[in-house]
């Protein structure tokens, strides 16, 4: 049995960035860059008026009032033919070029106009209202650099760049294989000695929850001969594999058999982390393999533990483990103090402080207690038992 942080440092150090592919703006949201972005624009391109308003000279205004012919209108999308002269003012909307002549933009609501003519009251200064060209961002500026996270703000400025696609790092493709011959499927009655088999939703629920691509080969019995056969495909075919069940010591667990009887690099076999002790990782050329504990909150666990930094880092994306913080305790929490124990509660935040209570049984199979969850705090290997009061490191769930 390994400890947990040397455990996620196998898994990271053969976790390798994958390489880039170019794809469609609308496909990046939640993707890494994975070249550098310059603009081949300038931004605004043009003056642009922020306002509905009258362009004008500002210096035709001044303490009182100034009274100006209005010579048209401009809107959004136009070009403007005029040049705005001395005493003259134009109509103008929100996004609209301002005129050559023009330097500054009048609010629609702070003047008076009576047929062609505009009052203006007091001084307007010069750049009032007016986006100047280049003022964002000026051709040949460096916008984005490699190893950028895609947030829609990101797509949005790719967008307005001319970047209808852009390079970024593959995402990993997971082949999930769910063995166990108890199990059943989601519309199944259940019978005698069976159960229906949710690992398999919540593992293709994870991984998509990492905007990763997902396989699942479903429901494999506990033979041998056919989880060498699923294993193998799944190596052939994807990045990672994550198998459910098998991993532990009974007499149908063939996980750690057929891992050996591929030649596959097994780095662990068993981690000290409650839920979740006989996860199971090991390399097999350049794909990664993850076979998971059966029970539900042991698969869940294991795979925000284990998998999930893994597909991170192959993506590029430099958040690789989600944020620890110190949690108030509500309730008093018991660990056997044997492994580092994950016990699933929610955090809540109160005056600037974050609180954790108690969600129900932490038994490796309740999963009834995960969905009533919002975080995990940690009780540290060698802790029996913390009381409410007590500060431990916390983190929120399926970030
Ligand atoms: P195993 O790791 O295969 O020994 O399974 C441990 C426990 O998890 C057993 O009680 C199984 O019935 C249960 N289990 C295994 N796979 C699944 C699954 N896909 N869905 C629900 N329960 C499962
Ligand atoms: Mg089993």
């Amino acid at each position: 049995m390994i400890k947990l942080c040397k455990a996620l440092d196998a898994v990271l150090d053969n976790a390798s960035l994958l390489e880039s592919e170019t794809i469609p703006l609308d496909e990046a949201l939640n993707r890494v860059l994975a070249e550098n972005i310059n603009s081949k624009d300038n931004l605004p391109p043009f003056n642009k008026s922020s306002m509905d308003g009258y362009a004008l000279k500002s210096t035709d205004t001044g303490e009182g009032q100034s009274k100006f012919k209005i010579v048209g209108s401009i809107k959004a999308g136009d070009v403007p033919r005029t040049e705005i002269k001395k005493g003259e003012a134009i109509k103008i909307m929100t996004g609209a070029a301002v005129p050559k002549g023009a330097d500054a933009v009048i609010q629609i609501e702070k003047v008076k106009t009576c047929k062609d003519e505009l009052e203006v009251c007091g001084k307007v200064c010069e750049g009032k209202n007016v986006l100047m060209e280049g003022e964002e961002i000026k051709k040949g500026d460096s916008v984005f650099e490699r190893g950028t996270f895609l947030r829609p703000s990101e797509i949005g400025m790719l967008a307005s760049l001319g970047y209808g696609r852009v390079q970024c790092y593959r995402k990993p493709k997971i082949i999930i294989i769910t063995t166990g011959d108890e199990l059943v499927g989601v519309d199944d009655k259940i019978t005698e000695g069976k159960v229906r088999n949710c690992n398999e939703y919540a593992l293709v629920a994870l991984s998509k929850n990492l905007n990763v691509s997902v396989k699942s080969y479903g429901i494999v019995e506990d033979q041998k001969e056919k989880i060498l056969g699923a294993v193998k495909n799944a190596l052939e075919e994807g990045d990672i594999v994550i198998t459910s069940g098998g991993v532990s010591v009974g007499d149908y667990d063939f996980i750690e058999d057929v891992l050996h009887e591929i030649g596959a690099d097994i780095k662990f076999t068993s981690v000290e982390v409650k839920p979740g002790k006989p996860v199971t990782f090991a390399t097999f050329k350049n794909k990664l393999f993850f076979g998971l504990p059966g029970n539900p909150l042991s698969v869940i666990n294991t795979f925000e533990i284990f998998a999930a930094p893994a597909v991170k880092k192959m993506m590029g994306r430099k958040d690789v483990i989600n944020d620890e913080f110190p949690v108030i305790l509500e309730d008093d929490f018991k660990s056997k103090g044997d492994r580092d124990n994950y016990i699933y509660v929610n955090i809540e935040k109160k005056d600037g402080k974050y609180y954790a209570r108690n969600t129900g049984m932490q038994s490796s199979n309740a999963l009834f207690t995960l969905t009533r969850s919002n975080g995990v705090i940690i009780i540290k290997k060698g802790i029996k038992s913390v009381r409410a009061g007590d500060i431990l490191n916390g983190k929120f769930i399926f970030k």
